[in-house]
């Protein structure tokens, strides 16, 4: 049900649930499955609000990166609003790290792809010695427009819009209240608090709630660090070509996954094996196939005839490169968690009163490092099958700064780990040492992966309610 005031709250209420975001939502739906009422607080409304919007100001500190009042929004739904739909779940090996294996969101992958109406037929196959590929599924789903008619008419889940938490209050290791303001400020009791605002609120709100609570947190908890987000860059373009290719892929009996009849993309990774030898950051490569085009035959011919001379020079190569596609590559990487990547406190405040977020991140040397390798070795197979070829761009061999092409996948901040002293939540999301805050979203992920994020949050957050549930049976 939509609640229009704060009057209308209970005194007590079972589970707070703060942010309409996919975590907020997948975890407000398992609680109303396992028959546990929560009550929603957005601080946006149903659609855009510039005024709402303008909330999310910050800044950033390091690499260049993209404006924090555009790379997230703030309204019902979150950042579903205007996100890519791109589905992908985290290798098992992602979660070395992490306190639980990928088994354990085995339960709630049918629930998840459900969620966000995918039909979860992922693969994963070798292509050769050193790469693997693998399919993305593509979600439809704005949380707004599938959940808000549907929450409306829920007798266990209420929603209150605009209605901004302003701070936690609580002492001896509990949340006693949440203060929220719609027109005027009241404080909410609940059994259990949810933070689910974002990969970077998470982290702000819950300093700006240590500020202000003397001894209420451990002090060592680095809340704010180890943030990630996947480093994401344009690498190379190249041709690929047609028979060769084909015959490649017949021989492989790989050929009805490669469908290039629609100009498609094609999804890579590199081997376990290869991650561990050459001491790569786990990486997709998005292959993205056209047919050729004269400009761009040209153009690229150009360019190839400095670094591969010998293959521009043969005639038989252009008569027949009309028939041939080209590629672009771009790579997307996981990021290791450092403690120099944060979420800090601005001395600058926002018309709530909570300071504003300064985010420190820049990419290590590893991430151009890994690039390149990964960028030869797919020279070289193409090479070496005569396959196609690629030109790679000039920053993976020298220190030019490089252009990051996205930003919006906010990871970290929030992480989950057994010891306080390196993570800030339990492995069921449970703030440690408190014993009834818990964050969801991707500020839990101890690291990142190259997958994109949603999926594995909804997981989560439906793993969270179900342990809600538990704990309150
Ligand atoms: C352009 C773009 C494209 C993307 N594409 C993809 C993609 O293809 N695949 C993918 O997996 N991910 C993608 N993402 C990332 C994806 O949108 C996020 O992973 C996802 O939305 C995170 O869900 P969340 O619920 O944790 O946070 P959000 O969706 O950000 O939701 C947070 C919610 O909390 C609310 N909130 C914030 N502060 C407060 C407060 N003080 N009080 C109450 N409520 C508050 C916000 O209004 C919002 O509703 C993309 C992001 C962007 C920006």
């Amino acid at each position: 049900m939509i609640l229009n005031n704060l009057n209308e709250i209970r005194q007590q209420n079972e589970v707070v649930i703060i942010g309409s975001g996919p975590a907020g939502i997948s975890a407000a739906l398992q609680l109303e499955k396992r028959g546990i009422n929560s009550v929603i607080f957005e601080a946006g409304n149903v659609n855009y609000d510039e005024k709402s919007q303008s909330l999310y100001d910050g800044k950033i500190i390091g690499d260049e990166y993209p404006d924090l009042k555009i790379s997230r929004l703030r309204q019902f739904g979150g950042t579903s609003g205007h996100w890519g739909g791109s589905c992908l779940e985290l290798d098992s090996y992602d979660f070395k790290k992490w306190p639980i294996t990928k088994s354990a969101l085995d339960p709630y992958r049918q629930n998840s792809y459900e969620i966000l109406n995918i039909k979860g037929n992922f693969y994963k196959k070798s292509f050769n010695d050193y790469f693997d590929f693998f399919n993305l599924n593509w979600s439809n789903v704005r949380f707004s427009e599938k959940y808000f008619e549907k929450i409306k008419k829920s007798k266990k889940i209420s929603l209150i819009l605009n209605c901004p938490l302003l701070m936690l209050n609580g002492k001896d290791g509990i949340i006693e209240n949440a203060e929220f303001k719609k027109n005027y400020k009241k404080k909410v009791k609940a059994k259990y608090f949810v933070i689910a605002t974002g990969g970077i609120e998470n982290s702000r709100l819950l300093l700006w709630i240590k500020e202000n609570n003397n001894n209420l947190f451990d002090e060592r908890l680095p809340i704010g660090k180890f943030w990630m987000d996947h480093p994401y860059h344009s690498v190379a373009e190249g041709i690929i070509f047609h028979d060769k290719f084909h015959e490649f892929l017949k021989k492989s009996k790989i050929e009805k996954y490669f469908d290039f009849n629609c100009n498609y993309s094609f999804y890579f990774s590199p081997k376990r094996n290869f991650i561990d030898q050459s001491n790569l950051l786990n990486t997709c490569l998005l292959f993205d196939i056209r047919q050729i085009d004269r400009e761009f035959k040209n153009d690229f011919l150009n360019r190839l005839k400095c670094l591969a001379p010998n293959v521009v020079k043969n005639k038989f190569f252009f008569e027949k490169t009309y028939k041939d596609y080209k590629f672009s590559l771009s790579l997307i990487k996981d990021q290791k968690p450092t403690i120099e990547n944060k979420i800090i406190l601005s001395n600058d405040k926002d018309e709530l009163g909570i300071p504003k977020p300064i985010l420190h991140w820049k990419r290590s040397e590893n991430v151009r490092r890994s690039s390149r390798i990964i960028v030869e070795r797919f020279a070289q197979f193409l090479i070496s099958e005569n396959l196609g070829r690629l030109a790679a761009n000039q920053f993976l061999f020298n220190n030019e700064i490089y252009k990051h092409e996205n930003g919006y996948h906010h990871i970290g901040g929030t992480r989950m780990g057994a010891n306080i002293s390196d993570s800030v939540v339990d492995k069921n999301c449970k703030v440690h040492k408190i014993q009834n805050l818990f964050v969801a979203g991707s500020s839990v992920f101890p690291t990142a992966g190259h997958a994109y994020p949603t999926l594995t949050i909804t997981q989560l957050s439906l793993r969270l309610g179900d342990y809600i549930y538990k704990l309150m049976a």
